[in-house]
């Protein structure tokens, strides 16, 4: 059994967060330590750990992020300006939080992808 971490009590709503969308599948909430002007962290509901952890039943949900990031990326008003969706996977990509995330990242000029 997957062990619980933050992300499961910003989705119960147990913990404060800035969530600016929410449905069956997914939540979507600031990330605490902004590295752009916009960074908003968009999760399934469901705890997966890693993207090591996805199966076939996952794929409605996982899909359903790109359908919110892109609808949140309109909202935010950086759709046509640009932004980057990342997502990390165990320790050399730097995932901290184990409960899979996609990043949405804009509003200013991004730096190069890999370092
Ligand atoms: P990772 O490095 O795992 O891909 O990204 C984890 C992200 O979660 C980081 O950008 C971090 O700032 C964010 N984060 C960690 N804890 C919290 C929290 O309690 N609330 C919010 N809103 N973001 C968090």
């Amino acid at each position: 059994m997957a062990q619980e971490t933050i992300f499961s009590k910003i989705i119960r709503r147990e913990i404060p967060a800035d969530i600016i969308y929410q449905d069956d599948l997914v939540t979507a909430f600031r990330d605490i330590s902004p590295q752009a002007p916009t960074h908003i962290l968009i999760i399934p509901n469901k705890l997966i750990p890693t993207i090591n952890d996805v199966s076939a039943s996952d794929e409605q949900a996982l899909g359903h992020l790109f359908v919110v990031a892109a609808k949140i990326a309109k909202q935010e008003g950086i759709d046509e300006s640009g932004y980057r969706l990342i997502m990390n996977c165990n320790k050399d990509a730097g995932q901290e939080v184990f409960h899979i995330h996609m990043h949405l990242l804009g509003g200013k000029q991004l730096g190069k992808l890999v370092s």
